[in-house]
């Protein structure tokens, strides 16, 4: 199996250790394998009986032909560990008839984001030796919060790399703060800065394209590196856990073999519901998938007119994982459904002018796969009461997509077995989980925690519990002008 970018006419061939290793390709598309691999009823039939990490490196296998199935096996084995995912990797949740809860969020930080930044990492470093990479690779971060912990969790102690995360001194919520500066670890840096998330962000980004900054680091053995969503390398683990959710409505007699069923995902940068979309082309017996959007609605516009318009008003919701206007992994599919002649052209017309319209048949493709579907701050709580009062706690997110799929429900009479993706713990976004419960402010802080506990009975996430009891291993804060300097120090 080989890999090009979406974007390449000439479609040049690159390894998938080459892909992990780079990310990004360099004229600036995405990595697309040059064939999607098939399994067949049978062999899902057959994962059904193999653990989480057996599945993962039997689906993995697949795709990154230059590991060993048994190195694959390996890292899923470490990644997906009892340690760090004590209640399994996935825990699939009936949460009434017909509906299910594919819970992503029982890893060490307590979001979705872990089942791919637990495992990436040690698919890089194994692409470092794999490609000759004689030098370590620093992982830079520039996070608003939840993924800056993921990857600090992900990279800690994984050899050949190094991991520096920065975070806007006053931008992030005292709980994702506290998670970060008592990360442990060998290998990992937690720096705060003066200033928000852009400036983070550029201060990241700068450091990245300093031909000088570049030389130094090399001279002293560093090669830089992002842990970024549009990795392959972050994209193939989410493929793995929609055959798992397939095989455990199997074996719970709940499906019938070869029986389709729908998907529900709260989106944002259209990773994880890509990922949906490549089972599906494997042969995974999935139907429509759901796609599931907070009041930045960019998306569900998209799949219902064809027109992708990100000249809109930004909202800040209580999911901030997916307030996005600009969907990245959409590039990939896109690819899929029109080409890469076709997507070059949308995304020249997506930077010059935040817009592109798609061709009838790419739209009528989308739309035979996909339905979108949003729910705005009012619509969110009032679903995530009603759930918890029939005996389902969610978080915001994934309160989103449960709306999501009851909206498509009513409006389809579609009654396929439905499973939402859960992205969250709800002790992740307790303040707004207890607010949206009670109608009443809940106490700031790690006390909003133990609030919610009180509340529900529900036990906190093992992540989450006596944060502030923790040893604080990183102050720094520093001026954003002082970045560069800092990643100098850590070297
Ligand atoms: C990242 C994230 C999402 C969005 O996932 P995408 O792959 O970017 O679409 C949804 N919910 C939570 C909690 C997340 O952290």
């Amino acid at each position: 199996m080989m890999f090009f970018s979406t974007r390449d006419a000439e479609k040049k061939l690159f390894k998938a250790s080459e892909v992990i290793k780079q990310g990004l390709a360099s004229d600036g598309g995405l990595f697309v394998p040059d064939s999607i691999p098939s399994l067949s009823l049978d062999e899902i039939k057959a994962l059904a009986d193999k653990s989480y990490p057996e599945k993962a490196a039997t689906i993995l296998s697949k795709f990154l032909s230059d590991y060993t199935y048994e190195e694959l096996l390996e890292d899923a084995t470490a990644a997906y560990s009892p340690a760090g995912f004590p209640d399994g990797a996935a825990p699939l949740k009936k949460v009434r008839d017909g509906l299910y809860s594919l819970e992503l969020w029982r890893g060490p930080t307590a979001a979705f984001k872990d089942m791919a930044l637990q495992i990436m990492p040690r698919l890089l470093s194994r692409a470092l030796v794999k490609t000759g990479e004689e030098n370590t690779a620093l992982i830079l971060v520039a996070t608003s919060g939840d993924t800056g912990k993921a990857a600090l969790e992900g990279h800690k102690d994984i050899d050949k790399v190094k991991i520096m995360v920065f975070y806007p001194v006053d931008g992030v919520s005292k709980v994702q703060k506290l998670q970060m500066v008592t990360q442990t670890g060998s290998n990992v840096n937690v720096c705060a800065i003066k200033g928000n998330f852009d400036d983070a962000q550029t201060g990241v980004k700068k450091i990245f394209s300093d031909p000088e900054a570049k030389a130094k680091l090399l001279e002293n053995g560093y090669v830089l590196s992002s842990a970024n969503s549009i990795n392959w390398g972050r994209l193939a683990p989410q493929i793995v856990y929609y055959f798992h959710s397939y095989c455990e409505l199997l074996k719970n007699g709940e499906i019938e073999l070869g029986e389709a069923i729908n998907v529900c995902v709260p989106t944002g940068n259209f990773g994880n519901i890509f990922a949906a979309y490549i089972a599906k082309m494997m042969g995974l017996p999935i139907d429509k998938m759901v796609c599931a959007s907070n009041s930045n609605n960019v998306l569900t516009d998209f799949i219902e007119s064809g027109v992708y318009d990100r000249n809109r008003s930004f909202h800040l919701t209580m999911s901030p994982s997916m307030d996005i206007l600009i969907s990245s992994n959409l590039e990939r599919l896109l690819y899929f459904t029109a080409g890469t002649e076709a997507t070059s052209a949308y995304m020249k017309q997506l930077s010059e002018c935040g817009r592109y319209e798609v061709s009838e048949d790419v739209k009528e493709t989308i739309r035979s796969n996909f339905a979108g579907y949003c729910a705005d701050e009012t619509e969110t709580a009032k679903t995530l009461k009603r759930f918890y009062e029939n005996g389902y706690l969610a978080d915001t997110h994934t309160s989103v997509a449960l709306c999501c799929a009851d909206k498509y429900l009513v409006d389809t009479n579609d009654n396929k077995k439905m499973v939402v993706v859960s992205t969250a713990s709800p002790y992740k976004f307790a303040a707004d989980v207890y607010k949206s419960i009670t109608t009443t402010d809940a106490p700031d802080g790690t006390a909003a925690l133990d609030a919610l506990r009180d509340l529900t009975g529900m036990e906190i996430s093992y992540p989450l519990r006596d944060l502030d009891k923790r040893t604080v291993n990183f102050d720094t804060v520093v001026d954003k002008e002082q970045m560069l300097e800092e990643v100098y120090k850590f070297m």
